[in-house]
């Protein structure tokens, strides 16, 4: 009876401005097949968050439409809308509370042994065992400091629970080890399959992964292809 989203978004001559005398996108128009991982680059300012939080509707378009399956993001119910396309922001990778809390986040009813399931499926479970309390490990209290790198992982398993047609990812900026920086990309691998993925990225391995790189400038894309191609 819950609405299964396929994951096609469709950006109809989109027009959107914060404030009436400054667009940011003109009539922009993107197609991305359910399925499909997009790569977002582009120097700052470009309107790459605009544009993720636009799929998200934390905003409107102020002409045009982004649709769901040929639906308007608008027409949606919100819960249908929140279950589909689930948004990962670097600000926000962790709340206060448990290491388990923060990953049942992306599925509010979820057992335990689906938190830890979902910490299995992105490579979290090992090294959140090793933490004080493992699972129970108060993310803000001394000791259940976890790194940049483990923060990721734990989003991660998150949105892995959620289990969205469509995730967007703001990818972080800050550098990570080797051995993290390899942990999050096969992470990354994992959560991507059998979704539709828009991911503003910062490293040149995730952009490899993608199927179709976009670059975009001044609120359009001036680049989208493959990349190889790139
Ligand atoms: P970055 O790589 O720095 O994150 P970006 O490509 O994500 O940049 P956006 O955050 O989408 O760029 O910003 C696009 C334009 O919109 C910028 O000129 C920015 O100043 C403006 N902008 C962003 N958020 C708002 C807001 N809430 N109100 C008004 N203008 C905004
Ligand atoms: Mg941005």
């Amino acid at each position: 009876d819950l609405w299964q989203a396929k994951g096609h978004v469709n950006f109809d001559d989109v027009t959107f401005a914060y404030k009436s005398d400054r667009v940011i996108l003109p009539e922009f128009t993107l197609d991305v097949p359910a399925g499909q991982t997009i790569a977002l680059v582009g120097s700052t300012g470009a309107g790459k968050s605009t544009l993720a939080k636009l799929i998200a509707r934390f905003y409107d378009p102020t002409k045009g439409s982004v649709t769901l399956d040929g639906v308007d993001l608008r027409d949606l119910h919100p819960k249908d809308l929140r279950r589909a396309i689930v948004m990962v922001t670097q600000e926000a990778y962790l709340f206060s509370g448990t290491v388990a809390d923060n990953i049942a986040l992306g599925k509010p009813d979820a057992t335990d042994d689906e938190i830890r399931a979902a910490a299995v499926a992105v490579g979290a479970d090992e090294f959140i065992q090793g933490l004080p309390d493992g699972y129970e490990t108060d993310v803000n209290k001394r000791g259940g400091r976890v790194s940049a790198g483990q923060r990721q992982l734990i989003s991660f398993a998150r949105a892995f629970l959620a289990n969205p047609a469509v995730l967007i990812l703001d990818e972080a900026t800050s550098s990570l080890d080797i051995p993290s920086e390899r942990l999050v990309q096969d992470a990354l691998l994992t959560l991507l399959k059998d979704r539709t993925a828009l991911i503003i990225a910062h490293r040149l391995s995730t952009v490899a992964i993608a199927d179709r790189v976009l670059v975009m400038e001044h609120g359009k894309v001036v680049e989208d292809g493959t990349p190889a191609d790139l």
